[in-house]
C-alpha cells in the first residue's frame, strides 16, 4: 500500500534513516509501523539496489515486508 503523501510520494521503497531498516510499501504489513515513523526520517524511492542498498543509513530489512519468502 502506497502511500502518495510526503515524504512517501508514492514510490515503494522506504528507508527509516533513523534505525536503517528499509520496507517495501507494496508488501505493507501493519507491524511495520510506517505511519509512526518521523518525516525527518523517511527516505522514499523506487530504486531498491541504488538507492536504499546503497543509502548510508540502510543497516537491515525489514521483517516484517522484507522477507525473501514474502
Ligand atoms: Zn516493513
Amino acid at each position: 500500500m502506497r502511500i502518495p503523501n510526503p515524504p512517501f510520494n508514492d514510490k515503494r521503497y522506504v528507508l527509516n534513516t533513523n534505525t536503517g531498516v528499509a520496507h517495501d510499501l507494496d508488501n505493507y504489513c501493519a507491524s511495520c509501523l510506517i505511519y509512526n515513523m518521523n518525516h525527518d526520517h523517511v527516505f522514499a524511492s523506487d530504486y531498491f539496489y541504488s538507492e536504499i542498498k546503497s543509502h548510508p543509513a540502510f543497516k537491515e530489512l525489514c521483517d516484517h515486508c522484507m522477507t525473501p519468502d514474502g
